[in-house]
């Protein structure tokens, strides 16, 4: 039975939107008939999971298949949470509802913020119990991606120990997703890892600039196409804080918020070390030439993410001294206990009440320099508040409100409260009034948020 089925995605897909929500498809969607044709498999990788490394594979995922766009544009079609799969170790492969809904939720909001993600086309209920320690309502997520391919994959195909597998996997992976190398460039490996890492540098800064915590960013939670996936203990952050992590079993914060580009850059580190083989015959140089790009993979983010602030502040052109004037803004909203989306909300509109920290000396002779600033770069005011309005999301999901509509989907099978929570964070830069409602932080009595994994 669908839970929720994604029609702007099957449209924008080329699929009959119509034709996939009959009895017939729910077979397909719930893992229970193989649609014509297709040759269903589970992936082989490998993964450093909170950096231990371990022998993986696909355990609750079965890719369906590859589909063209009317455009041309290739996706992977997979399953999440339909069974065992040669992957599953002790798991059963199974799924439960409410983390396949969140997954759906988030997945669909991430994009509409314009950050590059897997997106959620359908959410089955198989009707099936799922035990874990609770019973739960069994489902199945239709995850739809660029591709599969993680850096655990390369990790995995590192360990074969055969430089000829290694040398496919990487030609496939260029040019599915980096035609742009060419197949007699002397550099190819090196470009590709170079654009590897421009990729995660740019999406690890659209991360940061939403506040959005990934939770298990290990390797094999890493694409190579440079969009998020694997949404499981994930969450936003509400009040600016960065040392937030939300996962339960994350107790050291190795995937706090402030650590995600560190994180990725050793993600990055355990890919080129893969690559190796293919970076020069002789090791010493092929590691000299790996470590001078992970080297840079700071310098490419902080890049990135200054240019995303920049945006977030109204700034169309560029000065010295801007990271300065961002680091002063951020330092008092750490102190303050200031709501990261809210407070640019704030200066987005210039609606400055009921926030301690806006009545201070210090935020008022900020904001003077902001001005200034803003004054300086002969643009219309008009042009700099649109470029805010463009950069600061009205909404994400806070996680009160997702919880909420978990709950009623659950609990109760009311699914009005997810679909209002959907139709809202999927036009987050809209800025109309009945966003309003979902703006509000979560009231403090509710406590510290935590995510929990194996869901
Ligand atoms: P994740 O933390 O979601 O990246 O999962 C880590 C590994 O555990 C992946 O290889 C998953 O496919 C596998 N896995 C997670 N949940 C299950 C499950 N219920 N059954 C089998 N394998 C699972
Ligand atoms: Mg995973």
């Amino acid at each position: 039975m669908f839970v929720v089925f994604n029609e702007p995605l099957a449209k924008s897909l080329g699929l009959d939107a119509n034709k996939l929500q009959s009895e017939e498809s729910a077979g397909i969607f719930g893992g229970n008939a193989v649609p014509k044709g297709a040759h269903p498999l589970a992936q082989a990788y490998a993964g450093h999971q909170f950096g231990h490394f371990a022998m993986l594979g696909d355990g609750r995922a079965i890719l369906l298949g590859e589909h063209i766009t009317p455009s041309g544009e290739r996706f992977d079609i997979q399953l999440k949470g339909a069974g065992p799969t040669p992957y599953s170790r002790r798991g059963d492969g199974r799924a439960a509802l409410g983390p396949m809904l969140r997954e759906y939720i988030i997945s669909e909001a991430m994009h509409a913020l314009g950050i590059p993600t897997s997106r959620s086309l359908a959410v089955v209920a198989t009707g099936e119990a799922v035990m874990r320690e609770d019973v739960l309502i069994g489902a199945v997520l239709t995850r739809v991606a660029a591709s599969h391919i993680r850096v655990g994959t390369f990790e995995y195909a590192a360990r074969l120990g055969n430089p000829d597998a290694l040398r496919e996997l990487a030609d496939y992976t260029i040019e599915r997703h980096y035609p742009d190398i060419g197949e007699d460039d002397e550099d190819r490996y090196l470009a590709f890892l170079q654009k590897v890492i421009e990729r995660q540098a740019s999406l690890i800064a659209k991360w940061q600039l939403v506040g959005f915590i990934h939770g298990v960013m290990n390797t094999d939670n890493m694409t190579i196409s440079g969009e998020t996936i694997d949404y499981g203990p994930c969450a936003f952050m509400d009040q600016y804080d960065t040392d937030t992590v939300f996962s339960s079993i994350d107790v050291q914060g190795r995937y706090a918020y402030s650590n995600q580009p560190l994180a990725a850059r050793w993600n990055l580190a355990r890919f080129a070390e893969s690559l190796l083989p293919l970076l020069h015959d002789e090791q010493d140089k092929a590691i000299e030439l790996a470590e001078k790009e992970i080297t840079r993979f700071m310098d490419l983010y902080e890049a990135e993410w200054l240019a995303g602030m920049r945006a977030k502040l109204g700034l169309l052109d560029e000065e010295p001294e801007d990271a300065m004037l961002v680091k002063d803004l951020l330092d008092m909203m750490q102190e303050y206990e200031v709501d990261y989306t809210n407070t640019f909300i704030a200066l987005t509109f210039d609606k400055m009440d009921g926030v301690d920290l806006f009545t201070t000396p210090e935020f008022t002779e900020w904001k003077d320099r902001w001005q200034a600033r803003r004054d300086r770069q002969g643009v219309s005011a008009d042009a700099s508040m649109q470029l805010m309005r463009n950069s600061n999301p009205a909404v994400i999901p806070r996680n009160h409100r997702v919880e909420e509509a978990l709950e009623a989907a659950e609990e109760d099978g009311d699914l009005q409260v997810m679909d209002k929570l959907l139709a809202v964070l999927a036009n987050p830069y809209a800025h109309t009034p009945d966003q309003a409602e979902y703006a509000t932080p979560p009231p403090p009595s509710e406590g510290p948020y935590q995510t929990f994994c194996g869901t």
